[in-house]
């Protein structure tokens, strides 16, 4: 597997590659690495000629600079784990390269109400530096293919957003969230979770499957309400939100009218780690 640190080289190496007439698949991340990640690469391993894979822990998008400094960082595993999936590209840059001093980064899309709703109600600026930092990284490794997990469902629907809005043209691949044999969604921040937290942890997977199949016959507002005591109930567990929105525009949902394809989500904070999900409904 090729290192790379630099713009530069990942850029001349890749348009070798395109020029002669391989497919490139792309798997950004912010490292940790996990069997949930695993998964993408070996997605596109499998779809594409050459897979790249990115490690980027994005200091915009976290509007918590706790979270951002105690986030995992394990670069030698991650280049391990990389190498036997068969990834044939990582780009690791500094953030120095990401962002230069005195450049300017802004993006100019109107998100409408999707980048206000959920996360980006309870993260200002979350999805805005989520944006930038994949624009960018598109900009650079011009994949064919990339591939994003549902696990952060609503990411997933901005960059779907953003390719389409840009005309960018590459293929967003949805990949299913990869869970724990307890349920739990597996994550990079899980591994910040004591003996206790991850004992109580899959609650959250638990409490959105009953919720699926309660729906029928109640009402979505005694829903969202039953399930967010649910999973507080007798935990250490703080529910930020639980939605049940449309899953075409993450519209929250007001009443179900027996056709719309609906998906919950939620955000839990347990202790200072905080833990998002969600189930699509139907
Ligand atoms: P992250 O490193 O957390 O930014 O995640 C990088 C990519 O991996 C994103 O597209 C995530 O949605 C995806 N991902 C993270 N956790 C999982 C999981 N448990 N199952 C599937 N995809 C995941």
């Amino acid at each position: 597997m090729y290192i790379f640190k630099t713009i530069r080289e990942t850029t001349r190496y890749l348009s070798e590659q395109k020029n002669n007439g391989f497919t490139i698949g792309f798997v950004p991340t912010m490292g940790a690495l996990h069997a949930g990640h695993l998964d993408l690469i070996s997605r596109s391993v499998k779809d594409n000629d050459i897979t790249v894979c990115s490690i980027f822990v994005n200091p915009i998008q976290f509007n918590n600079p706790d979270d951002l400094k105690k986030y995992p960082r394990n670069l030698d595993a991650d280049i391990e784990l990389l190498t036997i999936s068969g990834c044939d590209v990582l780009f690791a840059p500094e953030v120095g390269e990401m962002y230069p001093e005195g450049e300017n980064y802004s993006l100019e899309i109107d998100f409408g109400d999707l980048d206000k709703v959920m996360e980006g109600q309870f993260r200002p600026g979350h999805f805005r530096g989520v944006a930038i930092v994949v624009k960018k990284l598109f900009d650079i490794v011009l994949p064919s293919r990339t591939y994003f997990g549902k696990k952060d469902y609503q990411q997933l629907a901005i960059v779907e957003f953003m390719v389409a809005a840009l005309g960018i043209p590459v293929a967003v691949v949805a990949c299913e969230t990869v869970r724990e044999a307890d349920g739990l969604a597996m994550s990079s921040r899980n591994v910040r979770l004591t003996a206790l937290e991850r004992q109580q942890a899959p609650r959250i997977h638990q409490v959105l499957c009953q919720l699926r199949d309660k729906l029928q016959n109640t009402s979505i507002h005694e829903m969202k309400s039953w399930a967010s005591q649910q999973i507080e109930q007798g935990t250490e567990m703080k529910v930020e939100y639980f939605e049940i929105a449309n899953s075409t525009n993450l519209m929250p949902a007001e009443v179900w009218n027996g056709q719309d394809r609906l998906v919950a989500l939620t955000a839990v904070y347990l202790g200072s780690v905080r833990l998002i999900d969600n189930l699509e409904l139907f």
